[in-house]
């Protein structure tokens, strides 16, 4: 194969920076990484001469001699390489910082041969308060992975298994040659697995894994809380290679309600009463999460009075018992009077006045 000129295989001008440099071999890589374009030599081929380009362009010293020299001097050069006839084993090196995090090498490449634990997944479960008062079973739509029951997750189409990585001998390791040293490092061809699939399965293009969708109905107890995860053990992601399903989250959000208040584990009520009512006394019947509640309002009550009535609030999820219903008494003033309740207004103002002997002052001035 001619030797292409650096710059042009990774399609940057002489003078870039190293970042630039940087920047579009990180592109072409991901372009032609096997990964991506299985059993394509064309692409394998780009991907090695990207590489290549990028270990000499991306390393200011070997750059300069290059710039000078050629790869002559490349070839000449004591330092760094030493004997070039590695040098298509050692483009890898460097590789590994700029794509690991993308194709999730280095230092975990054993595990992608053998089985894994599907992920956890977790999803919001929007109820009402009454809904958590109560409990309710609610079906959540489930969004996710399993193993592709077409090629048994090994991505290959049945009867053609994937074959063994030639570029690691299906050993899913790599050694790379610093000088005098020679350091063991994950395939970059296959990723550690030792195989490369040349026939991915139509089913799951080579994954191994396939999209699911799933309904699964969820008790969610009296008593949960905002942010209370519910555990449902085995329905996360699909394991890998027969290792077990990752869990469910069932993470709790409660909607506002606008007549109910949450605290702890009691539950609050603001009851709106008149005048007549706060002075008389009455009995008040409302609605609750639990039907019909009768509230006894003493005679001569004060705004903000808490009425508490015990263990009707939320079950403690944890333990025994239950929080207390509270009820705080909102006085009204009225609006809209008639002449009537004007006048009686007028005559209570009086009985007041007289009550209290002396007139009352007008310290609101002053406030
Ligand atoms: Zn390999
Ligand atoms: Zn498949």
């Amino acid at each position: 194969m001619a030797q292409r000129d650096y710059y042009e295989v990774l399609g940057v001008q002489r003078d870039s920076t190293t970042t630039d440099i940087k920047k579009a071999y990180r592109q072409l890589a991901l372009k032609y990484h096997p990964d991506r374009n299985p059993g394509d030599a064309e692409a394998e081929n780009n991907f090695k001469e990207a590489s290549e380009a990028y270990s000499v362009l991306g390393d200011e010293e070997k750059r300069r001699i290059y710039d000078r020299y050629g790869i002559d001097g490349l070839r000449n050069s004591s330092r760094g390489f030493g004997d070039f006839s590695n040098f298509s084993d050692s483009v890898f090196s460097g590789f590994e910082d700029i794509l690991g995090s993308f194709f999730g090498f280095g230092g975990g490449g054993g595990q992608s041969r053998g089985s894994r634990r599907g992920r956890d997944i977790g999803i919001e479960v929007n109820i009402t308060l009454e809904e958590a008062y109560n409990g309710i079973e609610k079906e959540l739509e489930v969004k996710r992975e399993k193993n592709c029951d077409i090629c048994d997750g090994s991505g290959s189409e049945p009867g053609r298994p994937a074959e063994p990585c030639r570029q690691c001998g299906g050993t899913g390791q790599t050694r790379v040659t610093h000088g005098f040293f020679s350091i063991a490092q994950t395939c970059p061809v296959c990723s550690g697995a030792g195989k490369v699939i040349r026939h991915p399965c139509e089913t799951c293009h080579g994954k191994g894994r396939v999209p699911e969708t799933r309904h699964i109905k969820v008790n969610i107890p009296a008593g949960v809380d905002k942010g209370n995860r519910l555990r449902i053990t085995g329905e996360g992601e699909g394991g890998v290679k027969g290792g077990r399903s990752g869990d469910l989250y069932a993470i709790i959000n409660i909607e506002e309600d606008n007549k109910y208040k949450r605290d702890s584990s009691d539950l609050i009520y603001e009851l709106d009463i008149t005048f007549a009512q706060a002075a008389l006394g009455d009995e008040i019947k409302i609605d609750t999460f639990w039907g019909h509640e009768k509230i006894k309002i003493h005679p001569e009550s004060q705004n903000r009075k808490i009425l508490r009535i015990k263990g009707k609030g939320f079950k403690n999820l944890n333990g025994w018992g239950k929080g207390d219903f509270i009820v705080i008494l909102n006085v009204i003033t009225p609006t809209n009077l008639s002449k009537k309740e004007k006048e009686l207004f007028r005559q209570l103002r009086e009985i007041e006045q007289e009550k209290h002997k002396e007139p009352v002052k007008e310290s609101s001035r002053f406030f």
